[in-house]
């Protein structure tokens, strides 16, 4: 049997057991009438229900599972199921039924003109709280990283296979797979796509969301406009921040000189002290996360791979 497929489907799934089996019934309705070679491929995040269950329990060759350790995040199970797909195109989607099969078809047409396509949920079915941030989050990326699309967190996505053999998710950088792309030169599509409530489980998501969400749009910004040559960002601030306490510190000289104490500026030396502090930190954050975006971040253990067990028969 050849490896190769027309078509991978790669659904994260972190304590989904009550979705499982319908989202399966319905992914098949629309799968069976593409004749397609196709797999899906459900990544088990460390799930602490009956998932991992109920997915063994589904009696077909084309699916695949595979299983992780412990809960590693959406990044790392789309990583892990990248770099297992064997397919042409790739889709991703949500494992609680929120994102409809049905528009499988159209991202397969969509991708024949562009090397990715992300999903648009035009009428989020999501309480405001998440909503309402996503809507300024996804503003403020693409005004950022350039790349014209209006959702960025659609986790309902298409891509052509090179793509997603040449991109490298950790953290929560699932969110910035178009900007990463775009970034590596392939060209980025948005269609618009149902979005259903969640009726059964829970959203994994909180508030810490957002905050991580921050500091990653931070990463991405300086990957793509300086990862070549951070020296000329980290020194470019450090140029400026020095140049300003050279200054401040010849305008407090001059005040001693001129007999004035500069002993009741706390303030002004606390800012100062701030600044400089901050700065430090940031820059070695970044630093960090540069180093960290170029190794191999595949930290997950794999407890079932249902591809090695195919290999060993
Ligand atoms: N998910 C995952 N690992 C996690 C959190 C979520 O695999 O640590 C999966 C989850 O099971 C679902 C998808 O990612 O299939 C989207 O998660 P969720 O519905 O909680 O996100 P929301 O729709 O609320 O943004
Ligand atoms: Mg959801």
């Amino acid at each position: 049997m050849s490896n190769k497929l027309d078509l991978s489907i790669i659904i994260p799934v972190y304590n989904e057991e009550e979705n499982i089996l319908e989202l399966y019934e319905k992914l098949c309705c629309v799968l069976s009438v593409l004749d397609k070679r196709y797999e899906i491929i459900f990544v088990d995040d460390g799930s602490t229900d009956n998932t991992f269950e109920t997915i063994k329990s589904i009696q077909d060759s084309n699916i695949r599972i595979l299983r992780f350790q412990r809960n590693y995040g959406k990044a790392a199970a789309l990583s892990c199921g990248f770099k297992k797909s064997r397919g042409e195109y790739v889709i991703t989607m949500d494992g609680d039924l929120q994102d409809d099969p049905k528009e499988i078809p159209r991202f397969l047409e969509k991708l024949k003109e562009f090397d990715m396509v992300s999903g648009w949920k035009v009428k989020r079915q999501d309480p405001l709280s998440k909503t309402l941030p996503s809507k300024c989050f996804n503003k403020l990326t693409r005004f950022i990283t350039g790349v014209k699309i209006n959702d960025f967190n659609c986790g309902y996505k298409g891509y052509r296979k090179e793509v997603v053999k040449n991109i490298n998710l950790y953290g929560e950088f699932h969110r910035y797979i178009p900007a990463l792309a775009h970034w590596r030169g392939y060209t980025v599509g948005e269609i618009e796509v149902e979005h259903h409530p969640r009726i059964h489980g829970k959203s994994k998501y909180g508030a810490e969301r957002l905050l991580k969400g921050c500091l990653d749009l931070m990463t991405v910004t300086f990957l793509m406009l300086y990862k070549k040559r951070p020296l000329h960002v980290f020194g470019g601030i450090g140029l400026v921040l020095g140049f300003s306490g050279i200054v401040i510190s010849i305008y407090l000289f001059s005040l001693w000189v001129t007999g004035t104490g500069i002993g009741d500026r706390p303030l002004l030396m606390l800012g100062i002290l701030l600044t400089v502090i901050g700065a430090q930190f940031i820059s070695l954050g970044l630093i960090g996360e540069l180093i960290t975006n170029s190794r191999n971040n595949d930290d997950y253990i794999i407890k079932f791979d249902s591809y090695e067990l195919e290999n060993g028969r």
